[in-house]
């Protein structure tokens, strides 16, 4: 079994479709003393509202439709991330879906802890495990990498 060690500091990814922003700032600024003992990276809007709004320095990528969203998920993929806060709109298209996709599916492959509405974040962030170290189990993709093309 493989496994990657969460540690106590977490490196947490925050993003927020338009409609979502202001449910996204409502909840982080009730708990900006938690997120503020961790590193924080965030898309470009979302990060910038947030250290405007919550003073607390932020890891900013590019916006998501342009980008930001396969940032987050290639920093997931390197083991740059550990938590993923993600408020997706499930009332509106986005010009970026299947960036939005991704993001969620390789989230789930890494087994990252992952909220995507303010209940399971909520949830996350009184986890014990946000101020201790957590060893997140791996699916084993050995044999996936040693399949023989023919
Ligand atoms: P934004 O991107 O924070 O730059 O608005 C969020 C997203 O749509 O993924």
């Amino acid at each position: 079994m493989t496994y990657r060690t969460l540690k106590p500091n977490k490196r947490i990814a925050l993003v927020a479709h338009d409609h979502r922003k202001d449910d996204l700032l409502e909840w982080a600024a009730a708990n900006r003393d938690i997120l503020q003992s961790h590193e924080l990276t965030a898309t470009g809007t979302t990060g910038k509202i947030l250290e405007e709004r919550l003073r607390i320095p932020v890891r900013r990528m590019l916006s998501g439709p342009l980008g930001g969203d396969q940032q987050i998920g290639a920093l997931i993929a390197q083991g740059e991330i550990d938590i993923l806060v993600f408020f997706w709109d499930p009332m509106e298209a986005q010009p970026h879906d299947p960036d939005v996709k991704a993001l969620l599916r390789i989230g789930i492959l890494w087994n990252i802890p992952m909220a995507c509405d303010r209940a399971t974040a909520d949830f996350l962030v009184s986890s014990p495990y946000m101020q201790n170290e957590y060893q997140t189990q791996l699916t084993d993709y050995d044999a996936y990498k040693n399949r023989v093309i023919r």
